[in-house]
């Protein structure tokens, strides 16, 4: 942004793994440059020819704003139409004979534009080389963000509650997981601050950790969600320690209408664009002066988890690291699904659209959390089990009171929550336990709950799961209505 001046990232190389920092990238690719010589006959590139490509026309009906409902959509939805020479033809930017071939792993420079003009509206990083790169999801860029990162025997720091497959990414890598305390917002920048100060080296069999992996928003399991002051906190924390945070969001654009309860009237949705954008909390990225946060993007939850596309934004030193590693790794994102969400969302939707997309899910999401919060209100002993309405996300946790239980002490939190497990299942509704989620598995926990989702049952079946989960809790604990 011309008129704004602002500083530089800090630079890194004192963080990058050796395998980060050896990463000479995909020598073949390096000739790609020389294609734009004027004249040149290229017998270079092993790029098939596209004539060989059976595909001449991709074809998808999607949603004509503002009608977004699948009922909408199939009596009057768009037809979409990408053809296999749409550029040749000056018809699009972008077509099937680009998209199927090779190409960077940074991305397609259509969709990428897109993203970056999407990341500039929402969160309009406050450092001047800051750069966006596709990815195949959070789940691949969490895994090479890992190892750009940190050597085997390295420490990173998450919420002690945290999503499974960060751990299992971790595990193998020989990186474990120092966990940090969280309360009602997720993570503690107090807890994260202690945890940091007090650092022992010869008790923890590793050096001071300086990655924090972190889901700021509807956190995976516990459906926390860290407000802005908890953020500014933790970034001054990271700013102390001089950690790097990797920002994990797939939530992001989950946040909810605020729960009212059922007396109150609906709060109206937000009014303009303008309005839903401000209602957003702010990510890290948006509060990055220094360029220590690697925000992971992804189109899972917003679009569709199957085509595999998202993507990150950092510095522009960290998106050259990750981008050598893409073209030798993934080659990049799928052409076929960069292609799709380019149809949509560039051509289509544009970013008006794509944003009240976005507000129409937000409207989604909150009546599926106004769903079970009714049911744990109406079918819930809350003698032994509490909960907050999540205020983003899919998750609810439910907490349970395990020291009322009439084995404890005799049985432990584990032994207990397997038992409450098992009679959930025997009652047919099946949620998950607390446990599956510990990010260190040498901390000892005092608390137990179990993770429930509301993203995808029917609403009357949401509402026989949690009857059924109240029933195993009373039969359980032993208790009458
Ligand atoms: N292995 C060999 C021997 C190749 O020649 C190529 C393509 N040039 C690849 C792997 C890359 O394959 P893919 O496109 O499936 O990643
Ligand atoms: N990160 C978190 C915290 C998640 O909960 C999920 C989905 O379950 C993912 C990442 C996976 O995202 P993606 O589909 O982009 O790989």
């Amino acid at each position: 942004n011309a008129h704004e001046k602002k500083h530089k990232a800090k630079n890194w190389d004192y963080r990058l793994s050796l395998e980060c920092r050896t990463r000479e990238g995909n020598s073949l690719k390096k000739v790609a440059k020389y294609l734009m010589t004027p004249g040149l006959i290229s017998l270079g590139g092993g790029l098939p020819s596209s004539e060989y490509f059976p595909f001449d026309t991709l074809s998808v009906k999607v949603p004509t704003p503002p009608h977004w409902t699948e009922a909408e959509t199939r009596e009057s939805g768009t037809t979409l139409e990408a053809g296999k020479y749409d550029l040749q033809l000056g018809k699009s930017v972008y077509d099937i004979s680009t998209a199927f071939n090779y190409g960077l792993g940074i991305g397609s420079p259509q969709i990428l534009r897109f993203v970056i003009e999407h990341t500039e509206i929402v969160h309009n990083p406050p450092y001047a080389d800051w750069n966006c790169t596709m990815t195949v999801g959070n789940t691949s860029a969490l895994e090479m963000a890992i190892r750009m990162f940190c050597e085997r025997g390295d420490m990173m720091l998450s919420e002690e509650y945290t999503f499974s497959a960060a751990v299992e990414t971790a595990s193998p890598l020989g990186v474990k997981i120092a966990s940090v305390p969280m309360d009602e917002e997720g993570l503690s920048a107090t807890g994260l601050d202690d945890v940091l100060s007090s650092w022992d080296e010869k008790a923890r069999g590793a050096s001071k950790p300086f990655l924090l992996y972190t889901v700021p928003i509807g956190q995976n399991p516990t459906g926390a969600t860290q407000g802005e002051q908890r953020r500014r906190d933790i970034y001054a924390v990271a700013q102390k320690h001089d950690l790097y945070i990797l920002e994990d969001d797939p939530y992001y654009f989950l946040q909810m209408q605020p729960y009212v309860g059922p007396d109150h009237p609906d709060p109206p949705p937000p009014k303009s664009r303008e309005e839903f954008l401000k209602s957003l909390i702010p990510s890290y990225l948006s509060m990055d002066v220094d360029g220590r946060v690697m925000r992971m993007d992804s189109f899972s939850k917003v679009l569709a988890p199957g085509c595999r596309l998202g993507w990150l934004t950092a510095s522009e030193q960290i998106i050259e690291r990750y981008t050598k590693h893409a073209d030798i790794s993934t080659q990049g994102a799928s052409g076929l699904s960069q292609l799709l969400f380019f149809k949509l969302l560039d051509e289509h939707w544009d970013h008006g659209g794509f944003l009240d997309w976005l507000v129409h899910l937000r409207m989604e999401y909150t009546k599926r959390r106004n769903v079970i919060v009714g049911a744990c209100d109406r079918y819930l002993p809350r003698e032994i089990v509490s909960w907050a309405p999540p205020a983003a996300g899919m998750f609810q946790a439910l907490h349970i009171d395990y020291k009322k239980h009439r084995s404890y002490p005799a049985k432990s939190l584990l032994e207990l929550e397997d038992e409450i497990f098992m009679a959930c299942i025997a009652n047919g509704t099946l949620l998950i336990k607390g446990s599956c989620f510990y990010a260190d598995p040498t901390t000892q926990h005092d608390t137990m709950f179990f993770r429930a989702t509301f993203c995808a049952a029917p609403f009357d079946k949401i509402e026989e799961a949690i009857k059924r989960f109240g029933d195993a809790l009373r039969g359980s604990f032993g208790i009458s209505n």
